[in-house]
Parts: structure tokens; C-alpha cells; sequence
């Protein structure tokens, strides 16, 4: 029996479900305006460059760089036994319009992570629950320096 996953799940809608949708397919999509071709994240109802409701969902990279990022060393409950652990925000690489995510930083050591750092998507199914959640990876291993 799999021990019962006391962290978030996110709140699936229909606005949002082909972003979850895809994570489960091992994809990450972000929605793109038909009308002039820009991304918007987060999905908004509306194209905020033109305002066009026309709006799809679209494959993406999965592929960006830290843009900034925060080591927690006391999360809340469920948490508490990942700290320490990186919350990063992640400037993705579809462009002109950038797309910032906010995600968790796996499989890098703490003095490693940088602003800049080239990171890439990965999927999580969770046991027990019909969800995939994503969270971020180096693109590239990165070793320690031994420093702190
Ligand atoms: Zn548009």
C-alpha cells in the first residue's frame, strides 16, 4: 500500500487542464495566441499582447534558465522533509514574450545553483493520485565544489 501524498495537488479546471493534460502525456505546453503567435503565461482568458481570446495550447521546450531561485531551510509541514530544497523561478527559452515558472529544482547541489543555470523539465507522476506534476532539473550534471 503507498503511503497516502499529503503535499498540494493542484486544482484542476477547464482552463487549465491541457497544461496537466500534458504533463501526464510528458509534455509541458503553455498557452499561444493564434492571432499574433505570442506566448502567455500564466494562462489568462485573453492574448495580453492583442488581445485575441483565440488561444492554444502548445508543446514546449521544457528547456530555460534560472531567473531567480530561493533555498528553503524550513517549509511548511509536508515539506519538512525535503529541506533543504530550491524554489526556482525559470525563464523558459520560447521567446520573445518571456515565460517565468515557478517550479523546485531537483539533483543540484545547493552551491551550484546560480542564476543563469540552464535547466530542463521533468515529470512526476504521483502514486496514488491521478496526477503528473513537474519540477526542474540541471541541464546539464553539475558536481559540487565542496565549498557552502
Ligand atoms: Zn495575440
Amino acid at each position: 500500500m503507498t503511503a497516502p501524498y499529503l503535499k498540494p495537488l493542484p486544482q484542476i479546471s477547464e482552463e487549465n487542464r491541457p497544461f496537466w493534460d500534458g504533463l501526464s502525456a510528458r509534455e509541458f505546453r503553455g498557452p499561444r495566441c493564434r492571432s499574433c503567435g505570442q506566448f502567455g503565461w500564466v494562462p489568462y482568458p485573453a492574448c495580453r499582447n492583442c488581445f485575441s481570446t483565440d488561444i492554444e495550447w502548445v508543446p514546449l521546450s521544457g528547456r530555460g534558465v534560472i531567473y531567480s531561485y530561493s533555498i528553503v531551510h524550513r517549509g511548511p509541514a509536508a515539506f519538512a522533509g525535503d529541506v533543504p530544497y530550491v524554489v526556482v523561478m525559470v525563464e523558459l527559452d520560447e521567446q520573445p514574450q518571456p515565460m517565468i515558472v515557478l517550479g523546485q529544482l531537483d539533483d543540484c547541489p545547493l552551491d551550484q545553483v546560480r542564476v543563469g543555470l540552464p535547466v530542463s523539465v521533468t515529470f512526476h507522476d504521483i502514486p496514488g493520485e491521478d496526477v503528473t506534476l513537474y519540477r526542474f532539473s540541471p541541464s546539464a550534471p553539475v558536481g559540487s565544489t565542496g565549498g557552502g
